[in-house]
């Protein structure tokens, strides 16, 4: 009796696993017929929660790896993460931008979405007071000015990234907005895997191990 309670648990345990359709049609006709009569047609068969399954919903301190493609409002892709090198972040601690997070929230592994921000919530409104012209000789030691070029100010907040926007025979315009300041940002997101962070991870605030941190 105790045999018998076993099998039919295991039994159980491996039907709840198998996807829906025929495959569960073909293993139904290897059990014996008293097995088969309790065993619904596979159409019936509906999905129900995995015990098993590691799957956990995005919240504070989850570590989140995902992969994704940003494009911009004219659906030019911007950036991708590489196959199989998906992205780490610690969910809740504004390491991705706001309008991202906040949507990521209560989703789990295996979830994807489209995720559209708008500047405000993404890398911010452009800030015309940002750019500034300089003469050139103000950038002395630097090869090759050209636009693009990105390089790092002193200001009176401290350094701040700019990117050489013009130049204009003597004089070099720089903008300290972010490149992609004032851009609504369409992101496609798939979720690879959601964990809970590892009390070193809370410490130190960032992920450890593949997609995240790893200078130490
Ligand atoms: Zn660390």
């Amino acid at each position: 009796m105790t045999i018998a309670g076993v099998r039919s648990l295991a039994c159980a345990r491996a039907l709840r696993l198998l996807p829906l359709g025929e495959p569960a049609r073909r293993v139904a006709s290897r059990l014996n017929p008293a097995v088969e009569s309790l065993v619904p047609p596979a159409a019936a068969i509906i999905p129900v929660p995995n015990p098993w399954s590691t799957s956990m919903a995005i919240g504070t301190d989850s570590v989140v790896v995902f992969h994704y493609t940003l494009k911009d409002e004219d659906g030019t892709v911007l950036e991708h993460s590489d196959p199989g090198e998906p992205l780490a972040y610690l969910h809740g601690h504004g390491h991705i931008i706001p309008g991202l997070e906040k949507e990521l929230s209560g989703r789990s592994s295996g979830d994807a979405l489209t995720v559209t921000v708008q500047p405000a919530e993404g890398y911010g409104e452009y800030d015309d007071s940002l750019v500034q012209r300089v003469p050139r000789r103000a950038l002395r030691g630097i090869s090759d000015i050209h636009p693009g070029l990105r390089l790092q100010a002193q200001t009176e907040q401290g350094p701040r990234a700019v990117t050489v926007a013009q130049v204009v025979g003597d004089m070099v315009t720089l903008d300290g907005n972010h490149p992609l300041a004032g851009k609504q940002l369409q992101f496609e997101v798939r979720i690879e895997n959601v964990r809970p962070a590892t009390e070193a991870e809370l410490e130190h605030g960032h992920v450890h191990g593949p997609g995240g941190h790893h200078a130490h």
